[in-house]
């Protein structure tokens, strides 16, 4: 949170574009065949055999992250995250990237090194290939758009309009930990507004704010999915939460579903600081977003393929369309879904 007011600061108009590219860029490596060319010219070219599945996210200072607690170099990250974690709901594999950037005159270019050093570390965690980009100024802020290609067999991809009646509804991972991770974090930048000397305490809270700060795209799932020959009949990456998730994945497939409060997997962390800041963790589970688990129906039949696996959690089933959506309430009360859970934020405020 403290600014280093020691460290180096060089205008990004003493390298010029072309020299802020390279600058940026040289020390990323290559790690697919498929990448014919990088960057470089006036396009990246890719070869392909497989189905090609493309997705891009934007975002924005102020309104998708806040860089008074969000570290350069994590948002570098996350913004790659965000958009793998689309390509593996698919069931797809990633293979590469473009970044494309728009920065005021207030940003050195030790801040675009510190945004690129993440996104660099997602590249070799996540072995994709950065192979192009835009970079231009803006008037205010920061904006980052990052586009993820990847590949799949076509008999292998999943879509979300695919789940049918009876098939079980599956979560990895556990919910709810990075909407905490932010609440805390709110808290601390207010604490540190009044009070400048104060340094954060986070220590107790660590798992929940790396779930916000650092969160890890599900790569190993379509491999996991791959070795147990289980392949979901509908799948999405759970970024605005489960409610409005289970949503879309019932609304395009035509069918109801129930999940059932109890089945819901939340880590220890999740439910102490849920008891801490007098939030339902159920509800948090619901509608806090950014988990980037994902999200998949699978048939019945499969059930003892996926049993007893720590990475999955059965937490429903599908439904008639007709029975619509639902949460079963551990006083085994049956509960309207909203998109934003059961009771939205929204209603308290
Ligand atoms: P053009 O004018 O043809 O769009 P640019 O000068 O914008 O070309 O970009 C030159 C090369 O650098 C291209 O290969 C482009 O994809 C790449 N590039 C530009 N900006 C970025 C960036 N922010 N990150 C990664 N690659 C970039
Ligand atoms: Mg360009």
């Amino acid at each position: 949170m403290l600014e280093d007011k020691n460290k180096q600061k060089t205008s990004l108009a003493e390298l010029g574009e072309f020299g802020l590219i390279s600058h940026l860029t040289e020390h990323f490596e290559i790690h697919h065949e498929s990448t014919v060319k990088g960057v470089g010219d006036d396009c990246a070219v890719v070869s392909n055999e497989d189905e090609l599945v493309v997705t891009t996210d934007l975002l924005v200072e102020g309104v998708h992250f806040d860089l008074s607690y969000v570290p350069l170099k994590h948002l570098g990250y996350k913004s790659v995250m965000v958009n793998l974690s689309d390509v593996y709901a698919m069931n797809a594999e990633a293979k590469q990237i473009t970044v494309s950037i728009a920065v005021s005159n207030r940003f050195p270019l030790e801040a675009l090194e510190e945004l690129y050093s993440g996104i660099q570390l997602a590249c070799k965690t996540y072995k994709v290939d950065l192979i192009g980009g835009d970079t231009t100024s803006s008037t205010k802020g920061m904006l980052i758009s990052i586009t993820a290609l990847g590949t799949a067999k076509k008999e292998d991809i999943v879509y979300r309009n695919g789940a049918k009646s009876n098939d079980l509804v599956v979560v990895t991972g556990d919910l709810g930990g990075a909407y905490l991770g932010l609440q805390v974090m709110e808290r601390e930048k207010e604490v540190f507004k009044v009070n400048p000397q104060n340094q954060p305490d986070l220590e107790s809270y660590s798992y929940i704010v790396e779930r916000q700060l650092k969160p890890e795209a599900r790569k190993d799932i379509p491999k996991l999915l791959k070795e147990l020959e289980v392949k979901p009949t509908a799948m999405i990456d759970i970024s605005d939460g489960l409610s409005s998730e289970i949503m879309h994945i019932c609304t395009q497939s035509k069918v109801g579903c129930n999940l059932f409060e109890d089945k819901f997997p939340l880590d220890p962390q999740v439910i102490s600081t849920c008891e801490e800041f007098n939030l339902d963790s159920t509800m948090v589970a619901l509608s806090g977003g950014e988990d980037y688990e994902l999200l998949f129906t699978v048939s019945i039949n499969d059930f003892d393929k996926i049993k007893g696996n720590p990475n999955l959690t059965v937490i429903g089933h599908i439904t008639e369309e007709n029975q619509g959506m639902n949460l079963i309430t551990r006083a085994n009360q049956s509960i309207k879904l909203k998109a934003q859970g059961w009771n939205s934020f929204n209603e308290e405020s």
